[in-house]
């Protein structure tokens, strides 16, 4: 017995060691909360964290068990390696992704005004500026019902202001495979885009806050790479600047080519809104329906059950962008 359960601690060590010798995920279990996006490397533990955060990678792996980590010798035990691979979840989880399209191909089409799809028809229901603990539950009971999903561009500053419960509507998005994109923390225009010009670090800096709060709340192996611009990217000027940035961090801006108008001119009621949708989506195999599941929107959540309705009567599938 003790040979054997010596022969296993052998095979364990020179797994661990092999695997880090090539630079990627090791073993030391034990350890679930937190975790790096990527880690390719092990690391060393940081008392801050009761589970073990991340700061320090491996420069050199010693004898004996002993790394060194930024010039200090470390024990094994005090290092923390990753059992398996995170999921690195972009947009939606696992389920969502058989849901999921190209949102670089969509965003493309849009851009040109091109809304045909070889007679294949294709909608994205699109929610802004949530989530509302008001609203949001109302959409995701529909959604549920009618077996569809959706894409939310999600807004930090509701979020933050919806507490817990709003937090606890983005778990729920996000885990009943819906997509979840970046609609910026502030929605602040005058910081965004002053003289209606786009501000591209302060463009960056709201964005990425609101990334940061979404994986407080999804975990940090959550990232998503589609976005959407306050106002739409046709509103601004100076948006070129954007391109590349979107195109070096591999983002996406997309707005949309359809809408309910639940968030444009006076009130409208569900039937009003129904009407906006068919509208706007006439004679479009692509669609991109832009619609708001924020504070004051429940005629949104009375109309949608009546949208989906429409698009499935008219041979359209349901998708998401990733
Ligand atoms: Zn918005």
């Amino acid at each position: 017995m003790a040979r054997k359960g010596k022969n296993k601690r052998y095979t364990q060590k020179k797994r661990y060691r092999r695997r880090i010798g090539i630079g990627t995920i090791g073993l030391v279990g034990g350890i679930s909360l937190c975790y790096l996006a990527v880690p390719t490397q092990a690391y060393k533990k940081d008392k801050t964290c009761e589970a073990g955060t991340i700061k320090l990678p491996i420069s050199t792996i010693l004898v004996n068990g002993q790394y060194l980590i930024d010039q200090n010798v470390v024990d094994r035990d005090e290092i923390l390696v990753y059992k398996d691979e995170p999921k690195v979840y972009v947009g939606t989880n696992e389920e969502g992704l058989q849901y999921g399209y190209d949102a670089n191909i969509i965003a493309d089409k849009l851009a040109h005004y091109d809304y045909s799809n070889n007679g294949e028809k294709i909608v994205f229901l699109t929610f802004d500026d949530g989530t509302s603990t008001t609203v949001t539950p109302k959409i995701l009971e529909i959604l549920k019902a009618y077996d569809v999903k959706a894409t939310f561009f999600l807004l930090g500053s509701n979020i933050e202001k919806g507490g817990e419960q709003a937090q606890a509507l983005v778990k729920q998005i996000f885990d009943e495979g819906n997509a979840i994109a970046n609609h910026s923390y502030t929605h602040e225009y005058r910081i965004l885009y002053p003289n209606r010009t786009l501000n591209l670090e302060n463009f960056k800096a709201d964005f990425e806050k609101n990334e940061d709060y979404i994986k407080e709340i999804l975990g940090v192996d959550f990232t998503t790479r589609v976005l959407r611009c306050p106002g739409g990217y046709m509103s601004w000027d100076n948006m070129n600047q954007l391109d590349s940035y979107l195109l070096e961090n591999d983002k996406v801006s997309i707005d949309w080519n359809a809408l309910t108008k639940d968030a444009e001119g006076a009130k409208k009621d569900k039937d009003q809104l129904v009407q906006e949708a068919k509208n706007t989506s006439e004679g479009k195999e692509i669609v991109v329906l832009l619609m708001h599941d924020t504070y004051g929107k429940e005629a949104t959540a009375e109309a949608l059950p009546e949208i989906i309705e429409y698009y499935k009567a008219n041979g359209y599938t349901f998708k998401t962008l990733i």
